[in-house]
């Protein structure tokens, strides 16, 4: 039976190779032409962060060397308050642990190089599709040579939040969706290299917390660091309300007084690069007619706060190529186990990548936080395995999103007891010395 993929992205890509080898015949169409030619759309160059669930999907089919080659470690946050010192806040206990920046464009490079290179698969560029009948496979594609009919015995949607896919099968009444866009967009700067050295502590992701918005900045294995404005997109301080280069470097001197010697090119990429859209994507079911399936960001896409949107694609691939092995390779069968297994998990990791957000721009710079902080990781070393933060099962596990979810309920409570006796603790502590250093200057009651 031939497949076909309908975007070569990151997930279509990594599911080729998986279904390559398989021994299916396996077709890629992707819209846009071949990336390794090497121009990248200006302002979305976008790195991410890869954590354990998309080392782990690599790994199983020996992909994890060749893209961590890539890759930068990042140990812990880096906070950046408008005045006084800087703030490093490590992910695990010991600094060991690591989530890794990796440019988006290569690691799609690399997984287009292992699909072409799997067996059975191959890649067509500026194919857009544009025509899907779900009962017969049949596609339409809109190319250079205007419009190509193909045919498929299945046909998988990875062609992102947008997805031409969904949208045909929304067309033929096959699907529902809803799409919650968040009133916050992104906008990418540069921080070039500095003499040929990062000009930030590479070892970090650096965050400028500022309550209702937020940037974050990821080191580039060319010594320089993209950053990521997540600010409203409406209203007084919004994106649009920067209209001059002036006024652009008087709110950055207000706000984010560091990056202002460090950006040259500050005032000319806000003015030029564009305001991306951030979302979340929900719809049911995920299959259609036994053949038409959705997966990674065309079935659920999410907001990126959580840094998890290409690993959950990953485990996606995992999983369906899991439900085809169990389903004797029957897709009417795998497609439905599919959903079944992933849609708690994706829905799990949405909302927690939300509430994330909140975490990201609000609440670490605060003391408050940076106790609960120093706490989870000493109850972490007092009860190894059994108490382990959300961060960490988010980021360095593979446990089910859904599992994490309920896990960390159960958690809370520890949590908040620890924390209270550490507060209570040190009030006590405080109260002792207060009343001793009385007692010496003798004004304590007796
Ligand atoms: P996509 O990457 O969107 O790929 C879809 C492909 O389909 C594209 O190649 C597209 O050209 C093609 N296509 C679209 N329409 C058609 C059509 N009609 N016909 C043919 N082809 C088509 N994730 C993380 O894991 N960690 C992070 O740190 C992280 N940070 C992020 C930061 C930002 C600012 C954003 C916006 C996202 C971030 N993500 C992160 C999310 C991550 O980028 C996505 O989850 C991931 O790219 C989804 O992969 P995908 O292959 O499902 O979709």
């Amino acid at each position: 039976m031939n497949v076909a993929i309908v975007g070569a992205g990151l997930t279509g890509c990594l599911l080729a190779c998986y279904l390559g080898r398989r021994g299916l015949d396996v077709t890629v169409y992707e819209r846009r032409p071949d990336p390794r030619g090497g121009v990248v759309e200006r302002g979305r160059s976008i790195n991410l962060a890869i954590s354990e669930r998309g080392l782990d999907a690599l790994r199983r089919i020996g992909l994890e060397e060749r893209v961590m080659a890539d890759a930068l470690p990042m140990r812990g946050r880096m906070i950046h308050p408008v005045s006084g010192p800087l703030d490093f806040q490590r992910y695990s206990r010991d600094g060991d642990l690591a989530i890794n920046s990796i440019s988006r464009g290569a690691l799609n490079n690399t997984l287009l190089d292992a699909a072409e290179s799997a067996p059975g698969v191959k890649v067509l560029f500026g194919h857009r599709l544009t025509g899907l009948d779900p009962a017969t496979g049949t596609m339409t594609f809109e190319t250079e040579q205007g419009d190509v009919l193909a045919e498929a015995g299945v046909v998988l949607g990875a062609d992102g939040s947008g997805s031409a896919v969904r949208g045909q099968l929304l067309a033929h009444g096959r699907v529902e969706e809803s799409l919650d866009f968040l009133d916050h967009g992104y906008k990418e700067l540069t921080i070039p290299a500095v003499d040929g050295e990062f000009a930030l502590d590479p070892g970090a992701l650096h965050i400028w917390p500022r309550g209702t918005s937020m940037m974050i900045a990821l080191p580039n294995p060319d010594r320089s660091f993209t950053c990521t404005m997540f600010w409203p997109t409406g209203g007084t301080a919004s994106f649009a309300s920067l209209s001059s280069p002036a006024a652009v470097e008087r709110h950055f001197r207000a706000h984010y007084p560091d990056v202002v010697p460090l950006a040259p090119d500050l005032a000319d990429d806000y003015r030029h690069n564009p305001v991306g859209l951030l979302g979340t994507v929900r719809c049911a079911p995920w299959h259609a007619d036994g053949r038409v399936g959705l997966i990674g960001d065309a079935a659920h896409a999410i907001v990126p706060f959580y840094g998890q949107g290409a690993n959950c694609g990953f485990e996606d691939v995992v999983e369906l190529d899991r439900c085809l092995e169990e389903s004797g390779g029957r897709w009417e069968r795998a497609l439905p186990l599919f959903e079944e297994r992933r849609r708690e998990n994706t829905d799990a990791i949405a909302e927690m990548a939300l509430a994330n957000f909140v975490e990201m721009r609000d609440k670490v710079a605060s003391p408050m936080y940076r106790l609960v902080k120093n706490v989870e990781h000493r109850l972490e070393a007092a009860l190894p395995g059994r108490y382990v933060s959300r961060y960490a099962l988010v980021s360095f596990s593979t446990v089910p999103y859904a599992q994490v979810r309920r896990r960390v309920r159960g958690q809370r409570r520890l949590l908040g007891t620890a924390v209270a006796a550490v507060v209570t603790g040190v009030l006590a502590a405080g109260v002792s010395a207060l009343r001793s250093s009385g007692r010496r200057r003798g004004l304590t009651r007796r």
